[in-house]
């Protein structure tokens, strides 16, 4: 049991990971004191939050929903403090009090302050893939400039993380690995033909077979962009080339992902499909709490099932391993095309297998564009954000 309580600020504290965290922290207020939440819509919900929580600070995107939220928590005679905009997310990321910051904004946007984090020495509890497809680099060498503590929220790489051997020093033949398992439920869209894929409808995407997320990550799950993004993740977390990284489709998503080892073992971390097991793990780490999660139940499971993924009908995948070769700007550029698609999808501007072509016409034009430091990769976003909107436009 810690002697102090762990002090924590939650980035995107509206959403379903956000949500997800402070579900688990309110069965353990003896460890955990929330410091500052953030939201950038949702305000009642936020509202809400607050009054539960009681954070010192609150932060949302624009004035006037500062000014909304100030109204709503004065009603309820709370003495949260409403700050506003990208400056008051790196603020509530790097104060001297902060001791860890759950990192789970959606998207790009959510690289600055998790980069602050880390630069700030900061626990992170890693969520926001985005970060590290767009910057992966600077991000981790930030994290061992500062002595960071780095811990993957995803359900993927936080299976990764228990199955590797610890202290893991970013080494996979000093430590014996052979491969990384990434499993991928394959999505709800599995099982339909190249023409059926045609006419699927945003509902359809959103709606998961296993898992209840936000929308972007729901339609790239749907994509199996999201696989492709965990590729990359997994390839700066655990210093992993792409070769060493295959990813497996597992429709029940009990097996969280494996750890194959040079001496045939593989080390799995199975569980419900529920992101407060990987939240409680890394909000304790390295101990162990409740997480109010339903028990695995083996008997009810019965089968455990196994597939290549389709790289034809759902070729973002494809891509994405294409983008990781590469290196250089390709990553940023095509998680930030993927975003301007997902957007433009999700308002039903293109169907679901333009997204795609409109991926890979951006990445094309990624080749040369310098990447040697942030300001470069962020050049390169907003870039494959203007082709994207002209692809989609014109299309
Ligand atoms: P969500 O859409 O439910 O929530 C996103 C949060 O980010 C909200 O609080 C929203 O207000 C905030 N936000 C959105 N745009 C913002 C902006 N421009 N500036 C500041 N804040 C902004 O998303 P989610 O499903 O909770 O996912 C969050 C992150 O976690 C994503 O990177 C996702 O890939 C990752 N992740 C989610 C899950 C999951 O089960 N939901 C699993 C693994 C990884
Ligand atoms: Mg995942």
């Amino acid at each position: 049991m810690p002697k102090q309580k762990i002090r924590l600020t939650i980035l995107g504290a509206t959403g379903s990971i956000g949500a997800s965290t402070l579900d688990v922290v309110a069965r353990h207020p003896d460890r955990y004191e929330v410091l500052a939440l953030t939201g950038a819509g949702q305000i009642e919900k936020l509202a809400a939050a607050c009054i539960l929580h009681r954070p010192r600070y609150a932060v949302t995107l624009e004035e006037a929903s500062a000014e909304r939220l100030r109204k709503l928590l004065n009603q309820a005679d709370s003495r949260t403090e409403v700050l506003c905009g990208a400056d008051a997310l790196i603020q509530v990321s790097t104060l001297p009090e902060t001791d860890a910051v759950m990192a789970a904004i959606v998207g790009a946007a959510g690289m600055p302050a998790t980069l602050a984090a880390a630069r700030a020495g900061k626990k992170v509890l890693l969520a926001n893939k985005e970060t590290l497809v767009l910057a992966g680099h600077i991000f981790m060498q930030a994290v061992a400039k500062s002595g960071a503590t780095l811990l993957p929220i995803d359900s993927e790489h936080n299976a990764i993380f228990q199955s590797l051997p610890h202290p893991y020093h970013g080494d996979l033949n000093a430590a014996g690995v052979k491969r990384l398992l990434l499993t991928a439920s394959g999505g709800p869209f599995r099982g339909l033909s190249a023409a059926e894929l045609e006419k699927v409808t945003p509902e359809q995407a959103v709606c998961h077979p296993n898992w209840s997320m936000g929308r972007k990550i729901s339609v790239d799950s749907a994509s199996l962009m999201n696989k492709g993004l965990e590729v990359i993740e997994a390839h700066w977390l655990f210093n992993a080339p792409a070769e060493a990284i295959q990813v497996v489709v597992h429709p029940q998503s009990v097996i969280h992902s494996a750890v194959e080892f040079v001496d045939g073992s593989v080390i799995a971390q199975l569980g419900a499909p529920d992101m407060r097991t990987p939240i409680a793990y890394a909000l304790a780490y390295p101990e162990r709490i409740a997480a109010g999660v339903t028990p695995l139940d083996l008997f009810a499971i019965g089968r455990l099932d196994f597939e290549r993924p389709d790289l034809v009908r759902f070729p973002c995948l494809r891509l994405a391993y294409e983008a990781l070769q590469t290196g250089a700007a390709a990553p940023a550029m095509l998680n930030a095309a993927n975003e301007v698609a997902v957007a433009a999808f999700l308002e039903r501007r293109i169907g679901f297998t333009d997204i795609p072509p409109l991926i890979e016409s951006v990445l094309e034009q990624s080749v040369g564009q310098p990447a040697d430091n942030l300001d470069d990769l962020m050049r390169a976003d907003r870039l494959a954000r203007e082709l994207a909107m002209q692809y989609h436009v014109c299309c």
